[in-house]
């Protein structure tokens, strides 16, 4: 069988498994400042409906940083997640390249994205290390690929 010569490179660092499970990251690899940032966002969540609030961070590869937090609706389907937030605010300030995304809530283990977020990581950020994290655990976060987080992305079809 042929060798799959299409896939993308992943990053070098703070890779996650491929079968989608975590890896315990090393202390070194693992983007404190990122962290820190998506947990400041965190405070400006706007969830008077759910009072779940979470911050992202994104990480340009010149090394910006874009925050975001969720936004919900009283019509709650309208309700927008940190993460989307965040790249929304990334992409329309022309930022395109992205290594990492930092996602910070009160959650054990922190919040996962949801499906919707993940497409719009697949689109956009591929190559990103997706940190997630329990605020009330910052430095004990874990990592993931977006490629492991939504194998078969959709793609539309040339
Ligand atoms: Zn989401």
């Amino acid at each position: 069988m042929a060798k799959n010569s299409k896939r993308k490179p992943q990053p070098a660092k703070a890779q996650a498994r491929s079968n989608g499970r975590p890896r315990r990251p090393r202390a070194g690899d693992i983007p404190g400042r990122l962290i820190a940032a998506a947990a400041g966002a965190r405070q400006q969540a706007v969830a008077p409906y759910s009072h779940f609030q979470v911050g992202a961070a994104l990480l340009t590869r010149q090394g910006e940083i874009v925050t975001g937090a969720n936004v919900e609706s009283a019509s709650y389907g309208l309700t927008c997640c940190a993460e989307r937030v965040a790249l929304f605010k990334a992409l329309t300030e022309g930022k395109r390249a992205f290594t990492a995304l930092a996602v910070v809530a009160r959650a054990p283990g922190g919040a996962m994205p949801c499906g919707a977020c993940r497409q719009l990581l697949a689109e956009y950020a591929p190559e990103a290390t997706v940190w997630v994290a329990d605020s009330r655990a910052l430095t004990r976060p874990r990592a993931f690929t977006v490629a492991a987080l939504l194998p078969s992305a959709f793609t539309v079809v040339p």
